[in-house]
């Protein structure tokens, strides 16, 4: 536990946050959205903790631009932008949903609101069912759904999942947050019409070093090193790549990789009936008498 590299962070998230929040982003492409955002980042000294994801609509979670994504946002989209700062590995990982589509305003003013009564009962001790149920509770008020199946989850230094998960609805099961640990909370929201959980799609961009093992393959040993010395085990995208390899060759050795297991893909994750999805997301730290929310 660091606490001032959290702290610090929590600040550079919070102001990008912020920035991608109010920008007019209708008529930029998904990669110029995700650029500039990164960019934000690295201009205030700060590290991105996994690619920023730019999920579209149904889209839940986890897709992040392709090298020249020419996706272009539209007035009627919802954009959910979820970016990840570290400092020394001490991440920062926060949310904000965007309607430009007034009728799924709805959908990111409950996101919003089931993350602030989530934050209002954290402190060391409570039981992350407790956070779940009010999660659900408060999204059941606006008629709407959460994702059973997406969650926060515990941070460590360079990791992102640690290991414990802060569910979205009431669950069996429960651990009780300590003041030692970093969490992050996401409630998830979708519309009555959902199924209320996420399902794999097919598009894969963003990838994850697992192992350190060789490959007979030259060209893919080069990319491993290159991935572990930049990101170490940290998620990454292609286009992460491409600015030092060629593309067409990254993919190649990505492909190869893949196969050996020495790099995981992350698939997107989709509402199961097409249904569109809100998000919001801080990270916070329990205290004896509330949290310290590193991205407020
Ligand atoms: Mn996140
Ligand atoms: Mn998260």
């Amino acid at each position: 536990m660091n606490l001032d590299d959290y702290t610090k962070a929590g600040k550079i998230a919070s102001e990008v946050r912020e920035i991608a929040r109010n920008k007019d982003w209708v008529g930029k492409t998904l990669y110029e959205i995700c650029e500039t955002v990164e960019s934000e980042i690295k201009s205030r000294g700060g590290s991105c903790a996994f690619p920023v994801n730019a999920s579209l609509n149904e889209i839940a979670a986890h897709y992040t631009a392709e090298p020249n994504d020419p996706k272009i946002l539209s007035s009627a989209d919802l954009i959910k932008i979820d970016l990840g700062v570290h400092i020394n590995g001490y991440i920062a990982d926060t949310a904000v949903s965007v309607s430009y589509d007034p009728e799924s305003a709805i959908l990111v003013e409950a996101a919003e609101a089931a993350l602030k009564a989530a934050m209002g009962i954290v402190k060391q001790g409570t039981k992350s069912s407790e956070i779940g149920k009010t999660i659900q509770k408060t999204v059941m008020q606006y008629n709407l759904k959460p994702i059973g199946n997406l969650s926060g989850h515990s941070l460590e230094q360079f990791t992102i999942h640690a290991g414990k998960s802060i569910p979205n609805m009431w669950s069996i099961g429960s651990f009780s947050l300590s003041t030692k640990e970093a969490y992050a909370c996401e409630p998830f929201v979708t519309t009555s019409k959902g199924l209320g959980f996420v399902r794999e799609g097919k598009t894969k961009n963003i990838f994850g070093l697992v192992s350190r093992k060789k490959t007979k393959n030259d060209n893919a040993n080069r990319l491993a090193d290159f991935i572990w010395e930049n990101f170490n085990t940290l998620p990454f995208a292609l286009r992460w790549i491409t600015k030092s390899f060629d593309e067409k060759e990254a993919r190649a050795s990505l492909e190869e990789l893949i196969k050996n297991k020495i790099v995981r893909a992350y698939p997107v994750l989709n509402e199961a009936a097409g249904q569109r999805v809100a998000q919001a997301e801080h990270t916070f730290i329990p205290t004896e008498s509330g949290a310290l929310v590193t991205t407020l």
